[in-house]
């Protein structure tokens, strides 16, 4: 198995008093489907960000497709973003003034891909999440659950090797918010590697594997055997 992803000993504090996360050594290899879980305030943010390296941990290292990544530049890290990670956020974050396909092709801006391409790449990514017909929608002419979609798009459309999600259910209804997990399942059926926060527990059961923190610290993980 090759690992994508791995945090070893990661520790994240805030100041004095806040350790957000303690020692949270984790790996993910190609082709998993990871749930983290756990209650509001348990570190859960924290650890999808020191992941997708939007934040750096205090202590302990990060390592992404064999790369350490931890003492990088900014610069190097928002390459290496761009090439190895989609990220997917509760509130959606798209731009209103965009149509779905080019809110999906700015997952693109930084890959290096001609104009020309990444059009065609954006459509073929919406096509993937069943919105092929919402090409030429704004943001505000769509449902949530279309908008979530129109997100997931924008995560895969570089193809990255993996796919983090921090509570992209969390704005929608049950139903909606399940039909998004059922996406995540069929693209992670389908070859792409993912975690996902949430914080049903009902869609958290029927997933692979489950990590849970509870204070920052990692208190189950169904995926892999103590060491
Ligand atoms: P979760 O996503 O599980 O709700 P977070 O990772 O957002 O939890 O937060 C974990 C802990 O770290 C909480 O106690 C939170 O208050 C604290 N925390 C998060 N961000 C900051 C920050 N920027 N400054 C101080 N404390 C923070
Ligand atoms: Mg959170």
């Amino acid at each position: 198995m090759t690992a994508v992803l791995e945090t070893r000993n990661a520790t994240r504090r805030y100041g004095q008093d806040v350790t957000a996360l303690c020692d949270v050594s984790l790996r993910i290899d190609e082709g998993e489907f990871v749930a983290i879980l756990g209650p509001s305030g348990s570190g859960k943010s924290t650890l999808l960000n020191i992941m997708g390296t939007l934040d750096r941990p205090t202590e302990g290292q990060v390592w992404i497709g064999g790369h350490e990544v931890t003492s990088m530049s900014d610069r190097h890290l928002s390459a290496l973003r761009g090439r190895w990670l989609g990220f997917v956020f509760q509130q959606f974050h798209l731009t209103d003034g965009l149509t779905a396909t080019e809110n999906v092709a700015t997952g693109l801006l930084y890959a290096g891909v001609h104009r020309r391409h990444r059009h065609a790449r954006a459509l073929a990514a919406l096509d993937r999440v069943g919105l092929a017909h919402r090409a030429r929608h704004h943001p505000h002419q769509l449902s949530g659950g279309e908008r979530q979609r129109v997100a997931i798009a924008r995560a895969l459309v570089n193809r990255p090797a993996l796919v983090l999600a921090d509570e992209p259910t969390g704005a929608l209804d049950t139903a909606t918010g399940r039909a998004v997990l059922d996406l995540l399942v069929q693209l992670n059926a389908e070859g792409t590697t993912i975690a996902v926060i949430t914080h049903d527990r009902d869609i958290a059961a029927a997933l692979p594997r489950r990590v849970e923190l509870r204070d920052g610290r990692v208190i189950t993980d169904t995926g892999r055997c103590p060491s």
